[in-house]
């Protein structure tokens, strides 16, 4: 008998393998986008023509590719991202079977422009049918363009398959808002037959980008989502389970669509899709919402990779978690706590900033010469603050007092103030954290008695990779034997010095951060100064003076981002006299 079975030939192989991690436009934009951020991009361009479907092009200033690798990445399974299989139980990057690129020129034609950092010439490499066909010097700064033409032009089964331009277009889109929710301190800009369709620049809290992607109004209906870290990770191998994580914003129950497409939920900043996570959402929300509806969300769920499978399929869009049920229970908690919060708030009075940067400012700017703000341009200031800057809607208040040694209370000319004095200080610290940290370092004390402190095995490793950045963050850490360090000086947040203990957090965030090279350093670094100007040690319920909470408040004021924490939680809330005349049944 004749045989049968046959090996099919590569062409063929590719192209099939190609429909797994190819199925559309977006698909594509997915793949690219995915690289330009795991190569560290801080702005990404987007341009697409007719849905995508005639050409896709990304370009981004990440870190750019030599010859040698621009060349490689087109083959299958080549990657810079992980080097053996232990590597998938702590990935930290988007990318990681290198595929994506093998796949799509199997089925498009691809021109890839890039230029690695620290290099004087570019390089460009043309592929077809999934394989370099050209590959030649170029001009270009540094970073990776890569243009996608002519989608399944070799595949007229799938081609048939695609929708219209403007289905194709809504979906390139979708893959875009996502990513911007997935990394707000990464500016994107689309163009969709050479017309602007979004742009978002880099944001300083993902309170802002939320506000960018869905618009001042729709994230006016939208609440804090803000679980409790129960326990920080002293290194992955300590993460207990239950140490997940979950932050963002979800709709106040008012607000609600008829399909889930509008709750996104990311993985350690991977955008991914779940529908038992949906249903979990539902619940938390239990009869609030009407039958059938869904609420509009972005939820962040932050925990130890090695406690999540993301290898479950080419598109690396679904994660598998090793205890999903602890997972939906952190979920559930936290929206639950969230829609809690918020119905114990005023009526019309929602936790939000009243308008988040950088939309347009409501009020005149103008610092009001209330009773509080003369006795501190009085003789004791020597050098009067000066005035907050104009058109930021910042509220002119004067200040009427202080509830709970925690929140500041103030008037302003349309209603009330409530400002929170932990968040208003941790944004003060931040951004004070910051500057220092971009000019030489962060300020840092040298203990009288320096502390001994003994480290996991992977801390140890967080810490030969990490020195540099450590010592700009203000810790010198000097090696003791065995397991153990000295630390000797500490940095100084805020005015206190930090406890040496803190050096643990620091180094499970440096864990998470710069596991991989791709990552940039300064974008990763920026983590490390949010979870400083955030640590336990440097909070407490203060009593303050007038002048203090003028102070406060002016020091507030005079940062980039006075609306939210570093986090995202507001810092303040407003009252207008409007809420509250409807409140007291006065507006009838
Ligand atoms: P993966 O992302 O899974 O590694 P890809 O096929 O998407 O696989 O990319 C292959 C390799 O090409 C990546 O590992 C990376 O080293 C390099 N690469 C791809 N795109 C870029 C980019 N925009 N900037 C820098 N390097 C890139
Ligand atoms: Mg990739």
């Amino acid at each position: 008998m004749r045989e049968r079975i046959r090996v099919l030939p590569p062409e063929t192989v590719a192209k099939i393998a190609a429909g797994e991690v190819v199925e559309r436009p977006a698909s594509v934009v997915k793949e690219l986008v995915e690289n330009a951020l795991d190569a560290g991009a801080s702005h990404i361009v987007v341009e697409v023509e007719r849905g995508g479907k005639r050409l896709v092009r990304v370009s981004d200033d990440g870190c750019g590719m030599s010859r040698e690798d621009s060349i490689k990445a087109f083959e299958r399974h080549a990657t810079s991202k992980i080097s053996s299989v232990e590597d998938l139980s702590s990935i930290t990057t988007l990318g990681f079977r290198g595929e994506a690129l093998a796949a799509i020129a199997a089925v498009a034609r691809v021109r890839l422009t890039t230029r690695p950092e620290g290099e004087a010439e570019a390089t460009e490499v043309r592929a077809e049918g999934g394989k370099v066909t050209d590959a030649r010097a170029a001009g270009r700064s540094q970073g990776t363009t890569v243009e996608v033409r002519d989608l399944f032009h070799n595949v007229p089964a799938r081609r048939k398959f695609m929708k219209s331009d403007g289905v194709e277009g809504d979906h390139v889109l979708d893959v875009l808002t996502s990513y911007a929710l997935a990394r707000p301190d990464v500016g994107f800009r689309v163009f969709s037959d050479s017309r602007e369709v979004l742009s978002l620049p880099p944001a300083e809290s993902l309170g802002e980008r939320v506000a960018g992607v869905f618009g001042v109004q729709v994230f006016r209906e939208l609440i804090p989502v803000m679980g409790a870290r129960r326990e920080l990770p002293h290194s992955y191998d300590e993460y207990p389970l239950s140490g997940c994580f979950v932050h963002g914003y979800i709709s106040r129950p008012s607000l609600n669509r008829g399909r889930p497409s509008h709750l996104r939920f990311f993985l350690n900043g991977r955008w991914f899709s779940d529908r038992a996570l949906d249903q979990t959402v539902l619940e938390g929300y239990g009869e609030l919402l009407p039958h059938g509806r869904y609420p509009v969300g972005v939820l962040h769920i932050e925990m130890s990779p090695a406690q999540v499978d993301v290898n479950v399929h080419p598109a690396k869009s679904v994660v598998r978690f090793a205890d999903e049920a602890r997972v939906r229970g952190a979920v559930l908690d936290s929206i639950r706590s969230a829609l809690a919060t918020a119905a114990s708030q005023p009526h019309g009075v929602p936790g939000r900033p009243l308008e988040p940067l950088p939309f347009k400012p409501s009020l005149p700017p103008r610092v009001e010469t209330g009773p509080v703000q003369k006795t501190i341009n009085g003789a004791e200031a020597p050098h009067p603050p000066p005035p907050p800057e104009p058109e930021r809607g910042l509220p002119e208040m004067v200040l009427l007092g202080q509830a709970h040694n925690l929140y500041i209370i103030g008037q302003t000319k349309d209603g009330i103030v409530i400002v929170d004095q932990h968040a208003a200080h941790e944004r003060i610290r931040y951004e004070r954290l910051r500057e220092q940290f971009s000019s030489g370092g962060v300020r840092s004390q040298t203990l009288l008695a320096p502390r001994t402190l003994e480290l996991g095995a992977r801390e140890r490793s967080a810490l030969e990779g990490g020195r540099d950045v450590l010592a700009r963050l203000g810790y010198q850490v000097e090696e003791f034997g065995g397991r153990s360090v000295v630390v000797k000086a500490v940095p100084v947040v805020g005015g206190a010095a930090m406890p040496a203990e803190s050096l643990r957090d620091v180094l499970g965030e440096l864990l998470e951060s710069f596991g991989k090279p791709s990552r940039r350093y300064e974008a990763r670094a920026d983590r490390l100064l949010k979870l400083m100007a955030c640590h336990e040690s440097v909070r407490s319920g203060e009593r303050l003076e007038p002048a203090e909470m003028r102070e406060l408040i002016d020091a507030l004021y005079r940062t980039q981002n006075p609306f939210s924490c570093p986090h995202g939680r507001p810092t303040m809330i407003h009252m207008s006299r409007r809420d509250l005349e409807a409140k007291f049944g006065r507006s009838g």
